[in-house]
C-alpha cells in the first residue's frame, strides 16, 4: 500500500473546492488543492447574487455583501414592467473575489495545502489512490492522493476523461462592470433582441456601480454590446464602452457525478439553477454533501464507487425535483416568441399574478418550482397557453 501524504486532492479552488478544503481540513482530512490560475484572485465571471436562504446557510460575513435586494423589477420585450417586491430582504449580491479569496485563506490557514499555476489535465484511478497529472508552471508533473474532489468549474474535460459524462447542455455568459449612479434595484431585460431564450440584467453592486450582464446560445458578447448600448440611451448606465468578461454555465448534470475515489461538485456536476444558471447557492449544498460522503470515507477507508454513489443520492435528493422543474421552465421559455413572453406579461399583470406571487410563501429566490408550478396552474394563463405548458400539468 503506498503512504500517501494527502487524504483529497481538490482539482479547482474556485468557490465550490475551496469552500469543501475548509471543511475537509476542519474535519480532519489532510486536503491539497491544484488551481490553475496563479492567484485565486484572478477574474471571477459572476453576478454574486443569491438569496436569503443561502446567505443564513452558509453564515455569509456581511463584509462580502455589497447590496441587499428586496425585489427586482423585470421588463418584457415591448417594455412592460412588473415589480415584484417584498417588504424583506430576498437576495444579496457578493464580492464573490473576495469571498473566494477569504474562503481560500481559511482554507489553508486551516491546514489545505495549495498548488497555484497547476493545471490538472489527467485524474487515473488506481486499486489504492488517485493520480492526476498537471501542468506546473508550464511543466509536466503527477500528485497522488487517496481520493479525488473534482470542482473545476465546468467544461474542463476531466469528467468525460473519468468516464462519468458531461454536462451537455449549457449557456454562454457575458458581463461587464459599468458606472451606473442612479441603479438600485435588479433590473431584469428579456426579448429576442437582448437574450434570446435567456435574459439580461443590470445589478446594482458598489455604490455607483452595477454588473450588466446576460445569457444567449450564441454570441453573448454581441447581445451584451447591444443591451449596453440600450442602456446608455435610457440613460440606466454612464457608458458602454467597457471590458466584457465571458463565462458558461451548465444548465444539467453530467451522467454522473462519483466513482471509485471520486466526486464531482459545483458547475463541474452542473449544480445549478437551470432558470436563472446561478449556481452559488446549489454548488454549496452539495458541497456539503461531497465533505460528508468524502468523510466517512477517509475514516472507513471505503472509497469504492458503490460507498459514495451516497453522495450523488444525497444531492440529487435535495434538488433534482427543483433542477428539472426548472429545466422544463427553461425549454418552454426559450421556445416562446417576443408576443407571447409580452402576452404573458399581461395576464400576470390583469389578473395580479404578480401580487400573489409577492405574498406567496412557497416562492423563494432559490426554490423555483413554487412558483413556476403556481404560474403554469393558473387557470388564465393555462387557458391561453394551454398547449404550451401541458408539460407541467
Ligand atoms: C456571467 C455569469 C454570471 C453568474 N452570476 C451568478 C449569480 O449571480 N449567482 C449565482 O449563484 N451564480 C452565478 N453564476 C454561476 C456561478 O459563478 C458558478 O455557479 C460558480 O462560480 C461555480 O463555482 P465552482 O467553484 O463550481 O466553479 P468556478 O467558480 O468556475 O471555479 C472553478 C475553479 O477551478 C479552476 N480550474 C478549472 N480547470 C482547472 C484544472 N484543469 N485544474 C485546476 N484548476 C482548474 C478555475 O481556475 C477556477 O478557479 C454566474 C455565472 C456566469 C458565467
Amino acid at each position: 500500500m503506498v503512504n500517501l501524504l494527502h487524504d483529497v486532492v481538490i482539482i479547482g479552488g474556485g468557490l465550490i473546492g475551496s469552500y469543501s478544503a475548509l471543511r475537509l481540513t476542519q474535519a480532519g482530512c489532510r486536503v491539497l488543492v491544484l488551481e490553475r490560475k496563479k492567484r485565486i484572485e484572478g477574474k471571477a465571471v459572476c453576478t454574486g447574487i443569491i438569496g436569503r436562504e443561502c446567505a443564513e446557510t452558509f453564515a455569509i460575513d456581511r463584509k462580502f455583501i455589497l447590496r441587499e435586494a428586496r425585489g427586482a423589477r423585470i421588463f418584457s420585450p415591448s417594455g412592460k414592467e412588473l415589480h415584484i417586491i417584498r417588504p424583506e430582504t430576498q437576495a444579496y449580491v457578493l464580492d464573490r473575489v473576495a469571498l473566494d479569496v477569504a474562503l481560500a485563506e481559511r482554507a489553508q490557514n486551516a491546514g489545505a495545502e495549495y498548488v497555484l499555476d497547476c493545471a490538472a489535465q489527467n485524474v487515473q484511478i488506481s486499486h489504492d489512490c488517485v493520480e492526476i497529472r498537471v501542468q506546473r508552471e508550464g511543466k509536466p508533473g503527477v500528485f497522488s492522493a487517496r481520493s479525488a474532489l473534482v470542482s473545476c468549474g465546468f467544461g474542463s474535460g476531466l469528467t468525460e476523461s473519468l468516464c462519468l459524462g458531461k454536462a451537455n447542455d449549457f449557456v454562454l455568459g457575458a458581463q461587464a462592470e459599468v458606472a451606473a449612479p442612479g441603479i438600485e434595484e435588479i433590473e431584469v431585460y428579456s426579448g429576442r433582441e437582448i437574450a434570446p431564450g435567456f435574459f439580461g440584467w443590470l445589478v446594482p453592486a458598489a455604490p455607483g456601480r452595477a454588473r450588466a450582464g446576460l445569457l444567449s446560445r450564441r454570441n453573448p458578447g454581441d447581445y451584451l454590446r447591444r443591451l449596453l448600448g440600450y442602456l446608455q440611451s435610457q440613460g440606466r448606465i454612464a457608458g458602454a464602452n467597457v471590458e466584457i468578461k465571458y463565462g458558461s454555465i451548465p444548465l444539467k448534470p453530467p451522467a454522473v457525478t462519483y466513482g471509485e475515489r471520486v466526486l464531482v461538485a459545483g458547475d463541474a456536476a452542473g449544480q445549478v439553477k437551470p432558470t436563472t444558471g446561478g449556481g452559488i447557492y446549489y454548488g454549496l449544498l452539495c458541497a456539503d454533501f461531497a465533505v460528508a460522503t468524502l468523510v466517512s470515507a477517509c475514516q472507513s477507508g471505503d472509497f469504492s464507487a458503490r460507498g459514495l454513489a451516497l453522495y450523488e443520492r444525497n444531492w440529487q435528493q435535495k434538488l433534482q425535483n427543483e433542477m428539472r422543474t426548472g429545466y422544463r421552465a427553461r425549454k418552454l421559455f426559450e421556445r416562446l416568441s417576443d408576443r407571447q413572453i409580452d402576452r404573458i406579461f399581461d395576464i400576470i399583470i390583469d389578473n395580479g399574478i404578480d401580487k400573489e406571487l409577492s405574498k406567496a410563501g412557497d416562492v423563494s429566490f432559490d426554490w423555483h418550482s413554487g412558483a413556476l408550478l403556481r404560474l403554469m396552474g393558473h387557470s388564465v394563463l393555462r387557458g391561453a397557453f394551454g398547449r404550451v405548458i401541458r408539460p407541467f400539468q
